[in-house]
């Protein structure tokens, strides 16, 4: 089946449109992405099945869409992907809070969180839509061993890691969309300019990304 072709069979989420006419910030949990992303990308059967994704088949994702405008040098940031459990240096009220909120969004604490800026999600096309979510999935990595192997805990659970953008995950999904979907909004002058270059771009637009350059 043709990309184009599979893109249309298998309609793209869409952010509420609660959250584009409110006034305020706010943040809607998306399961409806994550069901998305698993039968297009992650699923042995997905329809654009990407094995750099595989190990996610047993990852918990939790999907967001926020109108919450986000930027870093004035560039504008349109996903991020973390950890599920909030991380860093937080004291106990505040971690505790943060775990409260995002298991009232989830049920539980999922291994990864993404969010999608659902304005510009309800702008974009199919492909850039998809390349932004395939983006943020290869962010979403599990750890290796010494020995280069998939690292799991002793329960036999994989253990999870955040990826960066020197990986060919990340290579892959330009390959797989072209410089211009993959680097959505400021990718137009690096399309002839090779992977190297675009993946370098893109980590201007993810907020995950511009965390690690900085
Ligand atoms: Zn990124």
């Amino acid at each position: 089946m043709s990309t184009v072709v599979a893109l249309r069979r298998l309609a793209r989420p869409m952010p509420p449109k609660l959250l584009l006419d409110i006034e305020g910030e706010s943040f809607i949990p998306a399961p409806e992405i994550e069901t998305w992303a698993r039968a297009a990308f992650i699923d042995e059967d997905a329809a654009l099945v990407n094995e750099d994704h595989a190990h996610l088949r047993r990852a918990d994702i939790g999907f967001l869409w926020t109108n919450v405008p986000n930027s870093r040098q004035g560039r504008a940031i349109i996903g991020t992907a973390e950890r599920g459990q909030p991380q860093g240096a937080m004291g106990k009220w505040a971690k505790a809070r943060a775990v409260a909120q995002v298991r009232g969004w989830f049920g539980a604490v999922p291994d990864f969180i993404v969010t999608i800026d659902a304005l510009y999600a309800a702008e974009c096309g199919d492909a850039e839509f998809c390349a932004l979510i395939e983006h943020e999935l290869s962010h979403c990595a599990q750890e290796y061993d010494q020995y280069g192997a998939p690292k799991f805990t002793r329960e036999g659970r994989p253990v999870w890691t955040m990826r960066g953008h020197d990986v060919e995950e990340f290579v892959g999904v330009v390959r797989r969309y072209g410089a211009d979907a993959s680097g959505v909004r400021a990718m137009v002058d690096a399309a002839n300019r090779g992977p190297e270059i675009a993946a370098a771009r893109i980590a201007h637009l993810c907020g995950t990304c511009g965390r690690q350059a900085a």
